[in-house]
C-alpha cells in the first residue's frame, strides 16, 4: 500500500509528539499516513477552528501531552 501522507504532517503537533517517543505510531499509521483521512484536526484545520496541540486525531483530548 502506497502511504499517502497528510498535508499538515510536517507542522502538526503530532508528528513531534511522535518523534518525540510521546505517541502512539498508530495515529500516525491510521491517520497522517493515510492522507489525513477521518482526522479531526484535519477537519478543523480545513475550517480554520482553533484546536489544542493535545487534541488526537479522533478529536479526544490527551492530557499527558
Ligand atoms: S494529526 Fe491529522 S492533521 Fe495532523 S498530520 Fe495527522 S492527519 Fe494530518
Amino acid at each position: 500500500m502506497v502511504k499517502k501522507i497528510c498535508k499538515w504532517y510536517n507542522v502538526c503537533p503530532m508528528r513531534k509528539f511522535y518523534e518525540e517517543d510521546k505517541l502512539d505510531r498508530k495515529w500516525i499509521e491510521n491517520y497522517c499516513f493515510n492522507g489525513g483521512r477521518d482526522c479531526k484536526r484535519y477537519e478543523m484545520e480545513a475550517k480554520g477552528i482553533p484546536h489544542p496541540d493535545n487534541m488526537l486525531p479522533d478529536g479526544t483530548i490527551d492530557e499527558t501531552l
